[in-house]
Order: structure tokens, then sequence, then C-alpha cells
């Protein structure tokens, strides 16, 4: 009973579906109560929390761009919302997507069929595109239907794009195997913001998406990576939770490699996942194991990202 609680508390939150009676995408979820909450970053970018992954959105003259859409039944209340601002009466004119989660991308179609253009990396299309099985490699798995075809996105990129709008240059840069294998991170730069996608949560431990090419590993890399190209006091906006700094990300960090080396010693000491889980070897970190990611999920999905020879990957790595 406690799997089945734990599985259907990811799929709920990610919107993934697969429990029987849910369709894909949370549509039989009721989100009338749902409220948009806006907060200004900086300059002309907002954040909106409603339900699903954290939105960043430009909004000024040139019309406005928004990062993630959260769920379908949501797009009339984000777009009232950005209206509400009263900043401009011209439209969402691009969607940028961090990943393919449905909590991220349930948006999708609605905004296409009101004029906004989508674009995301490659493999959010391909995997959008294809439905199949997400899940940390281990006893979470969530199967997940095909997207239908408005909601795909119709610009991809393989490494990077920038969009000029609004007097800035937006851009979304490609970092492999993290928390999935298409994952952007968004730079705002003349604002000073970034949008981390699920590559940097707030909820505790992180999912990873083991099954869709994502990596305890890849996932450090990223937050490595965006800290040398960020200036110091750079806005963080998380894929899920409050807005941060990047002592957050340091800290977020730090978790994620110190849980990688406990695991990866007691695979050294020849220890079984079953051992690993009675000897409680994540006992010090159990304070992230609060959320939907109980420790023995996290576990879980580093002893298989270790241990499992690394999956075909859909494009080669290239940074
Ligand atoms: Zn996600």
């Amino acid at each position: 009973m406690k799997r089945m609680t734990t599985f259907m508390g990811i799929a709920v939150a990610f919107g993934l579906g697969s429990i029987p009676g849910e369709s894909a995408w949370g549509q039989d979820r009721d989100f009338s109560k749902v409220e948009i909450k806006v907060t200004k970053v900086s300059g002309n970018i907002y954040m909106l929390e409603g339900e699903g992954g954290n939105i960043a959105a430009s909004v000024g003259e040139d019309g406005i761009v928004i990062v993630d859409d959260q769920f379908a039944p949501l797009a009339d209340k984000i777009q009232a919302a950005l209206k509400n601002l009263k900043i401009t009466d011209q439209p969402v004119r691009f969607v940028i997507n961090t990943h393919y989660h449905g909590d991220h991308t349930g948006g999708n179609e609605p905004f296409a069929n009101t004029g906004s253009t989508v674009i995301a990396q490659d493999n959010v299309r391909k995997r959008l595109e294809s439905g199949g099985t997400a899940g940390n490699g281990g006893s979470l798995k969530m199967e997940r239907k095909p997207a239908p075809k408005d909601a795909l996105p119709v610009i991809t990129f393989d490494h990077d794009v920038t969009v000029h709008l609004n007097g800035e240059d937006i851009r979304a840069l490609h970092f492999p195997a993290g928390h999935t294998d298409g994952d952007a991170i968004i730079f705002f730069p003349k604002n000073n913001v970034v949008h981390m996608g699920d590559d940097f949560v707030r909820y505790g431990f992180p999912f990873i998406d083991v099954t869709s090419g994502g990596s305890v590993q890849g996932m450090i890399a990223a937050m490595e990576k965006v800290q040398t190209q960020v200036p110091a006091d750079v806005k963080v906006i998380p894929g899920h939770g409050a807005l941060s700094s990047l002592d957050d990300v340091r800290t977020y960090v730090k978790m994620l490699k110190e849980t990688s080396a406990a695991v990866e010693k007691a695979i050294d000491e020849h220890k079984t996942l079953e051992q690993m889980k009675q000897q409680k070897v994540l006992a010090k970190f159990d304070q992230y194991g609060t959320g939907f990611i109980k420790t023995d999920d996290f576990l879980e999905t580093i002893y298989h990202d270790l241990t499992n020879a690394p999956v075909a990957q859909p494009n080669k790595q290239h940074h």
C-alpha cells in the first residue's frame, strides 16, 4: 500500500497518468480551485505558480514569452494572470518547455491553439510524440500516452536556441541526461534570472527520470555548469518551489553529491539494494524524504543510475 501511495503521489504530482481511470496529463483532475500567483522576479520577468511546474514569463512591448505551461485546464487562468499585469495586450508568442513531463507541457495544446509557438529540445518532442515510460529505474514507473499533435513543439533544437524579444536574448540551453535527456535551462541575462526546470527543485529529493535518460551525475554536472555561467546574485526559478538563490543550488548539489557517494560506497562494499534500505545508508538525509520522493525512492534512483548500463541516448552528447 505504501508503494501505491507513493506511486500515486508522484503520478499525480507530475501529471503523468497511468493510474487506472486517470487519463494522461492530469485531465481528469479538478483544477477549478487553482489560483495563479504572480511574483515579480526582476525587471520584466515574472514567476507564475498554480499547479505543476513554475512558469517564468518575459512580459514586454514585443509580447510575452513563457517557460513551461503547467496543465491544459489552467491555460485560460494563466493567460488571464498575464493580461492582468496590464503591461501588454500582445499575446503569448512563444512557449519554451524545460522538459517533456506533463506538469510542464500540459498547456502546450491550448497555448498552440491560441497562436503561441512551442519550442523545446529535440528529445522533448520525441518523448511527447511517442509516449512511453517515466520512472526512477526501480519501482517507480509511470506510463504515458502519446501527446496530441497540437501539443508537440513546432520548433526544436539540439544544443541551444535564443529568442530575441523584449530587449533580451532569452537562451534555452540543453543539459543532457539530468532530470531527463531533454532538459533545457533558460537564461534571461539582461534581467539576471535563470529557470532551472526540474534539474533544481525545492520539494526534497528530486524525481530523476532515469527511464527517460536522466541521471544523478548529469543533474550534478548541469547544476555545476550553470553556476559558472551566471552572476553570483542571479535569481533562480526552480522547477518546483519558491524563488531561490545560487546558495540554495549549492546546498542542493552538495546533497546530491553526498547521497551519491554514500550509495557508491555501499555498492563498493557489495551491499544489495535491500541491505542499503535496511541499513538506511541515506538516514542522514531523511529531511529531504518528507515529500513525495521518499528516502528509499531516492536510494533506488541512485542505485539504478549507478549500477545499470547507460541507456542508449537518442543523440550524441555534445557538451
Ligand atoms: Zn519533471
